[in-house]
């Protein structure tokens, strides 16, 4: 017989026609609810899962900009504003070609989630463009960030909407996207995150994500005993997580000894040592260049290109830890059970649904350590939340004062999210207990709010 979720998940199947990798994250997570809904009939009563699964408002608008050689492009900018049930919204900004409605939908659902178990006050969102940063010069980069803020800066605001970067938006665009803002609307407010230092940013945000992926990870070894000192790691991605994963786990005497792109993967069996990660950081941030040129720079690595096949070299190597921080479905079943029998006994996500479900249900069953991201990485979203209570102050906090609440944030992320696994007969398992935390705190707000 079907059960209530699984027709308010057919609902949204049928309502969200090609939205996959919403209606992925949508199946994820609906089913670990299954016994809170089941137990609370004032949820399903009050449609609280219906509600969720449709963004509050959703805005999409052209973006006009003219390039180098004086042609002019199109491209089409997206806010999903998902639920703002215990805060302004607040997500990330992606600029990448893959960027459509659905792929944004998933990621504010996500958000929601991520933001409720922090325990600070923000909703959900996400947004973006289908422009493509790489190989654009940086007068082509400002040009669109204009563009795409003369219509963006009517939809946010410091007590509205705060967005962020993520994918493709660093700090050069955030500073684009603020200067922009500031010029139409007159006003210094925190109405993005991830601002530089100088000018509002705080402390640790750059780092956040990657250190609060480390610190989960720690939390997460620390209920068996053991911790990352000596651990070899596989790291994703070469951008901002996973930059700032590589830092922390050297500071904490692993061993991380891979890092890729969207041309493929080095592996360094020595070790990426501070020396290194240095090197990589001028390679992306200042230079722009491609993960392969480490091979060609350090002696003893090798690169592997990117290549199609059902499943990523990167993903066999044997180690002990894996932090997946570069985009969603990079570790499909095969690549999962590759890294479980090459003996990887923690896996916590630095980007966003990295796992596919199959691979997922792998690692649940395997009973390793694994982190799901909406825990794992919403130390980035933590620490934006700390930048937007010191814009509101008008001060400033140290480093120490930001990177110790950022520890007892994914310290009390995790405590919650394993105390809510073992209430509902899971222990151990982070994916249900995040999805029903997440949910409750909503889920909660929502039915006070009585928003009808
Ligand atoms: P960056 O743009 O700084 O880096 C992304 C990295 O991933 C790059 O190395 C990029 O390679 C690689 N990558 C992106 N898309 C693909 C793809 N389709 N195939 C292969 N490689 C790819 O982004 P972030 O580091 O900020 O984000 C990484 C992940 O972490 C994302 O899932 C994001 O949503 C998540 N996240 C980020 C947060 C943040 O604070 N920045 C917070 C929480 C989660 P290339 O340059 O070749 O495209």
């Amino acid at each position: 017989m079907r059960t209530y979720v699984d027709s308010v998940i057919a609902a949204v199947e049928d309502k969200n026609p090609g939205e996959t990798e919403f209606l992925q994250a949508v199946r994820e997570v609906y089913p670990c609810l299954a016994a809170v809904v089941d137990a609370r009939p004032e949820y399903r009563r009050a449609k609280i899962l219906e509600r969720m699964a449709e963004p509050e408002r959703v805005i999409i608008f052209r973006v006009p900009w003219v390039d180098d050689a004086g042609e002019v492009h199109i491209n089409r900018g997206f806010r999903v504003q998902m639920n703002s049930a215990i805060g302004p919204y607040k997500g990330g900004l992606r600029f990448h070609p893959t960027v459509y409605l659905g792929l944004l939908k998933f990621l504010a659902f996500e958000q929601v989630f991520k933001n409720a178990l922090t325990t600070l006050p923000i909703g959900g969102a996400k947004g973006g463009s289908d422009f493509d940063p790489k190989h654009r010069s940086a007068g082509e980069v400002r040009r669109f960030c204009q563009s795409f803020m003369t219509e963006l800066y009517r939809h946010i605001g410091q007590f509205t909407d705060v967005p962020a970067g993520d994918i493709g938006v660093g700090a050069r665009e955030i500073g684009c996207l603020f200067g922009q803002y500031k010029r139409i609307t007159n006003q210094f407010s925190g109405v993005l995150t991830g601002k530089g230092l100088e000018w509002g940013g705080s402390a640790i945000r750059p780092e956040a994500t990657g250190y609060g992926a480390v610190y989960f990870a720690q939390e997460m070894l620390a209920t068996r005993r053991d911790s990352l000192e000596g651990k070899t790691c596989l790291v994703s991605g070469s951008g901002n997580v996973a930059q700032f994963t590589v830092e922390k786990l050297i500071e904490v005497g692993a061993r991380p000894v891979t890092l890729s792109d969207s041309g493929g993967f080095i592996h360094d069996p020595d070790g990426i040592d501070r020396e290194k990660l240095d090197w990589v950081m001028e390679l992306k941030n200042v230079r722009r260049g491609r993960i392969r040129q480490y091979a060609e720079q350090f002696r003893g690595s090798r690169f592997v290109p990117a290549a199609p096949g059902d499943s990523n070299p990167l993903w066999s190597i044997p180690a002990d830890c894996a932090f997946p921080s570069a985009t969603q479905n990079e570790i499909n079943g095969k690549d999962a059970a590759n890294l479980i029998s090459s003996g990887v006994a923690v896996v916590t996500e630095g980007a966003n649904m990295p796992t596919t479900p199959e691979g997922a249900e792998l690692f649940i069953a395997s009973g390793i350590l694994y982190g799901p991201g909406k825990a794992a990485n919403a130390g980035g979203v933590a620490v934006s939340c700390l930048e937007m209570a010191q814009d509101s102050e008008h001060l400033q906090w140290s480093r120490e004062q930001v990177d110790e609440r950022l520890r007892s944030i994914m310290s009390s992320i995790h405590s919650k999210v394993s105390a809510v696994a073992a209430e509902y007969g899971q222990p151990g398992n982070y994916v249900l207990g995040a999805n029903i935390a997440g949910f409750l705190r909503v889920a909660t707000a929502m039915l006070a709010e009585d928003v009808l």
